[in-house]
């Protein structure tokens, strides 16, 4: 049974790489019908907010990852941890450290000066006497004191670390008796069974310490899979202004979560030059093992090629959905599948998707001086009127077909071409030059309304002539 988790400490907001790697270990727990266990790292009360436990959990929710189980919080969890140190000092695995700050900046010092690595030197570690007054004493695990601490990386391969450039006698309790990271890491880890930990490469050198943790305890060692870095397209870290920004950015900024997680599937794993993956197929197709070893690459433009796709491609219905939450609610509007299917094509986010829509179904309040000026002139403004005097006389003109035969029966009486009246038709139409094909917008916004968008406009220029 695959046993996967992610693990996010709330010092912020849900970012893209975190979002990736609980993307893999979703991907690989259902792959194998096994468990994802979503964990909110919370013990550093100083750092953490309930706000960013809050953002962390709101997108997770946004992008549709479903773990198992309830979240769990370390918070809530710190008698469990304080029955594993116990029962590492009774069985003399680990041990009261009274070190004071004045002595271990000492110690550190004289290593510094000797060009040494700074780490504990033992000094209690088979301590007998009596303990020193007035110190509260940390908690230290007695690690290997050489040798080295191996395992074999899924992504990595043979990772060793030697206990001297590693390790020293590490605090897993301050001397108010809260447990340390690593530690309530590794007992979560064993106690919830999790079988793979997919986590960031920046967690590598933790894991020869929660390795100890594990051995002291008798605990099974999980395999580990280090996932290298996100890089900006400059080989950089990636910095909030490249990407690294908060998930629900991505989300303001009306990109899919279809096209996000499909995004990040591929930044650092590929399946031969498949680019567009199904939540099925990435589930199909997915392996950790096959993680690239290399950083990738942040590529915004593919981000937007991706969204534009599934924009262009999921049910209509999903997309009322979507555009919901954008503040367009279409549910009830009858031509909705005509009026999104026309605009889908053209739209690279959702926020453009919406304006669009916006713009076909509201009259424009203003409309956009450039293109008056362009495509404005008496001869138009005339054609435009005589146009619409026509207009009002008909009463069944309904699809696209029926805006166009009547428009080409228009021009060819009148001795006139499309491109004499297109463009002033658009502008009163939607406020501006632009527009996707005239007939299919005449046909969504409907006769009536037709008729009286250009009154408007007709109305707009004479007051404007005449002052
Ligand atoms: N809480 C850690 C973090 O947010 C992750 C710990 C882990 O995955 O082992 O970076």
């Amino acid at each position: 049974m695959i046993t996967t988790r992610f693990a996010p400490s709330p010092t912020g907001y849900l970012h893209i790489g975190g979002l990736r790697t609980a993307l893999y270990s979703y991907l690989w727990a259902k792959k194998n019908s096994g468990k994802f266990l979503l964990r909110i790292e919370d013990t550093d009360l100083q750092r953490n907010s309930d706000e960013a436990t809050k953002a962390i959990l709101e997108a997770f929710k946004w992008v549709g990852l479903k773990h198992d189980d309830e979240v769990y919080y370390q918070s809530k969890r710190f008698d469990i941890y304080k029955r594993y140190i116990k029962q590492l000092l009774d069985e003399n695995k680990a041990y009261y450290c009274y070190m004071t700050q004045e002595e271990r900046d000492e110690l550190y010092n004289k290593q510094r000066e000797n060009k040494e690595r700074t780490r504990y030197d033992g000094r209690y570690r088979d301590f007998e006497g009596t303990p020193p007054s007035g110190v509260d004493p940390v908690i230290r695990i007695k690690s290997p004191l050489e040798g080295e601490i191996s395992f074999v990386d899924g992504i990595k391969g043979e990772v060793k670390f030697s206990v001297k450039d590693v390790l020293d006698d590490f605090v897993i309790a301050r001397s108010d008796g809260s447990p340390l990271y690593n530690f309530v890491v590794a007992i979560d880890d064993a106690l919830m069974g999790i079988s793979d930990v997919i986590r960031g490469d920046d967690h590598l050198s933790n894991t020869p310490k929660q390795i100890v943790i594990y051995k002291a305890l008798g605990f099974d060692i999980p395999k580990f899979y280090h996932v290298p870095m996100i890089l900006n397209p400059q080989g950089k870290k990636l910095s909030k202004r490249d990407g690294a920004m908060d998930v629900m950015e991505y989300k303001k900024e009306g990109f899919l979560p279809e096209a996000l997680i499909n995004f990040l599937v591929r930044l650092g794993w590929s399946h031969k030059d498949k680019e567009i993956f199904s939540m099925d197929e990435m589930l199909e197709l997915f392996d950790p093992n096959d993680i690239n070893k290399s950083a990738s690459a942040y590529n915004f433009e593919k981000l937007l090629w991706l969204n534009s796709h599934y924009i262009k491609t999921l049910p209509i219905e999903r997309l009322v959905d979507v555009l919901k939450e954008y503040g367009l609610d279409l549910s009830e509007y009858e031509k909705k599948e005509q009026l999104l299917e026309l605009v889908r094509d053209r739209a690279k986010t959702i926020v453009e998707l919406r304006d669009m829509a916006k713009s076909i179904l509201d009259a424009p309040l203003e409309y956009d001086q450039k293109a008056v000026k362009k495509f404005l002139n008496d001869e138009t403004f005339e054609i435009l009127q005589k146009f619409n005097d026509e207009l009002k006389c008909e009463q069944k003109l309904d699809s696209a077909e029926d805006f166009q035969n009547f428009t080409n029966s228009f021009l060819d009486k009148n001795g006139l071409k499309l491109k004499n009246l297109a463009q002033p038709v658009r502008i009163a139409i939607v406020g501006s030059s632009v527009s996707p094909s005239v007939f299919d917008v005449l046909s969504i916004v409907g006769l009536e309304e037709v008729v009286k968008r250009i009154e408007n406009l007709i109305t707009d220029l004479t007051r404007y002539k005449h002052t």
